[in-house]
Parts: structure tokens; C-alpha cells; sequence
């Protein structure tokens, strides 16, 4: 198991981002990952442990998760990264558009634009929203205000 996320896995492919705020008993991303990439060891109460040897960066956990808080981080683009959010807001955005990037207290800190919208039945509710954001805030955008 590769719990870190090196530079070189982040060449490689787009990787899973968990940010539990507190220990809570939930574990639905757990059953979520096609590739078993998520464990709790010990007990539900845990905070969720990501193997980066298994994941893919699908997305697939995204909506799963009923606390928002996964996301998955592409750094493979030369001048920007792509960031996928869960959005539970309707309307959706759509492909093309631009909106102000949010950190996790709420406040602006640049604009994005919308790369991917991906909305399932299946999902619940949750759609993936996918963003190009610049490179020094990939890992501080975790939601959008629409603008437009
Ligand atoms: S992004 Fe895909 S492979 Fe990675 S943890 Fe989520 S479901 Fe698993
Ligand atoms: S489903 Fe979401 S809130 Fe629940 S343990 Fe997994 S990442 Fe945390």
C-alpha cells in the first residue's frame, strides 16, 4: 500500500483527495472504489486511508461520499490543474462556463472554468464538476459560485 501521493504518481494519472473533517461513523466511499483503494482499518469511526498504487483517479467515489468530501486532483497539465467536485446545486453548470473557485471556508480566490459536467441518476443528487483551476490552487479550490 502507497498512502503518499508522489510527484511521480501525480504524472502519472489523476489521484483521489479525501478530506474527512473529523472522525465520524460513515464508510460509503469504502464500497464506492471499483479497485479497493479505500479501507478504514480498525473500525467505521476511522478516517478512510487511500492506496495510490490502487487508485485510478476515476471519479467514481466523488458522489458517493454524503459528506462532499472527496475530490480528485489532475496535475498533469502543463499551466493549469484540473480539480473534480461534487455539486449538489441546481442548475448545473455547464462545459464552457466560468465561475469564481471557492476555498473551504467559502472565500473567492480565483476564477475557474468548467471543463466537465457529469451527471448520472445513479449519482443521487450529485453531480462531478470538473474545473480548470490554476496549478498553485489545486489543492485550495473545493467549490464554485456560478456567475453567469
Ligand atoms: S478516484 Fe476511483 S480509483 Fe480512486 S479512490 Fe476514487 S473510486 Fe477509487
Ligand atoms: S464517505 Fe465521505 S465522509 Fe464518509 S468516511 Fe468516506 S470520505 Fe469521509
Amino acid at each position: 500500500m502507497n498512502t503518499e501521493v508522489s510527484t511521480e504518481r501525480k504524472n502519472a494519472n489523476p489521484y483521489v483527495v479525501i478530506e474527512c473533517p473529523e472522525k465520524i461513523p460513515c464508510d460509503p466511499c469504502v464500497d464506492a472504489c471499483p479497485n479497493g483503494a479505500i479501507s478504514m482499518p480498525g473500525s467505521i469511526i476511522e478516517l478512510p486511508q487511500i492506496d495510490y498504487e490502487k487508485c485510478t483517479g476515476c471519479l467514481v467515489c466523488i458522489p458517493r461520499c454524503p459528506g462532499l468530501a472527496i475530490f480528485v486532483v489532475d496535475d498533469r497539465p502543463e499551466d493549469h490543474s484540473l480539480v473534480y467536485i461534487p455539486y449538489e446545486f441546481l442548475p448545473r453548470p455547464k462545459k464552457g462556463d466560468t465561475a469564481k473557485g471557492l476555498d473551504r471556508d467559502g472565500k473567492e480566490r480565483c476564477d475557474v472554468t468548467i471543463i466537465k459536467v457529469i451527471d448520472a441518476k445513479k449519482f443521487d443528487r450529485c453531480a462531478i464538476v470538473g474545473l480548470s483551476v490554476p496549478k498553485e490552487l489545486a489543492h485550495e479550490i473545493r467549490a464554485i459560485r456560478i456567475t453567469e
